[in-house]
């Protein structure tokens, strides 16, 4: 195990339209990979990860592996609510040029505010350690790797575990649906099914709650501990309302022609849909 595993990233200038590499970098694997999966999957105690369908990351402990996630999750809803912004902005700089009337730029200052503190715990998030290993699985792993949509739930959905984040049983891997990109508890493992359910006496800092709980249910009781102040983790409360309301702010309505439906579409939602029809 180690923390220094490292991928080669592509750095391309987006602007160009003939696309070709211009960069080459070494970045931290674990993080690249929680950022830029489109498919992050789980076991229970989130201490094995596998990142579309086919690397595996082994953790040293889940509760960093949680609060990694967590920052993942963040990361990338303050991320797409960045792109948003950015989109919105090149639309309408597109249509003053057009009709060049007067409109009002909507708080450019805010923006930038807003895109370097992204910048900021982007680069806190790529300098974290943790101590992991990864592989590349086998193809008959990679056929056997998710317990599949479960009758009875035996898992528990841990509500609370990733921040407020809503979860829903995911109806082909199993588990639970954290988002589009990250599914918990979905992979089969043979390690022995009591470790799941180890708990110690633990008590609450905040509300004093004393009972036997597994770390990940002590994560969950402290994300939604009604007593735990709302300001502890920094950025997480205050910064998550915020890109959530210029999301929807952004919204707007939006005919596909693909599948003759009309949705309420920021402008990554429509990439995002556009991509399925491909
Ligand atoms: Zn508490
Ligand atoms: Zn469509």
């Amino acid at each position: 195990m180690s923390s220094k595993h490292q991928l080669l990233a592509f750095v391309s200038l987006l602007e160009t339209s003939k696309p070709y590499l211009v960069n080459c970098v070494r970045v931290p694997a674990l993080q690249s990979l929680l950022l830029f999966s489109r498919s992050l999957d789980t076991n229970g105690d989130c201490s094995r990860l596998v990142a579309d369908g086919w690397l595996e990351l082994q953790l040293a402990d889940g509760e960093s592996a949680v609060r990694l996630l967590a920052a993942t999750l963040r990361l990338r809803a303050q991320w797409e609510s960045a792109m948003d912004g950015q989109l919105a902005q090149a639309r309408r700089r597109r249509r003053q040029r057009l009709d060049d009337n007067e409109e009002e730029e909507a708080a450019p200052g805010q923006r930038e505010e807003v895109v370097v503190a992204l910048s900021k715990e982007l680069l806190q998030f790529m300098a974290s350690k943790v101590s992991y290993s990864l592989r590349r699985l086998t193809g008959l792993e990679v056929q056997n790797l998710y317990v599949g949509p479960q009758t009875i739930t035996a898992a528990p959905s841990l509500p609370g575990l990733f921040g407020s984040s809503a979860t829903s049983p995911h109806p082909t891997k199993g588990g639970y649906a954290v988002t589009d990109f990250l599914t918990y508890n979905c992979l089969t493992s043979n390690a022995d099914l009591y470790s799941d359910c180890l708990r110690t006496f633990w008590t609450c800092p905040h509300c004093e709650l004393h009972v036997p709980l597994t770390p990940l249910e002590r994560i969950a009781h402290e994300n939604t501990c009604p007593q735990a102040p709302r300001d502890a983790p920094p950025g997480a409360e205050e910064a998550a309302p915020e890109p959530l309301r210029k999301v929807s702010d952004l919204q707007r309505p939006y005919h596909c022609k693909a599948c003759q439906k009309d949705f309420l579409f920021t402008p990554t939602d429509v990439l995002r849909h556009q991509r399925q029809h491909v």
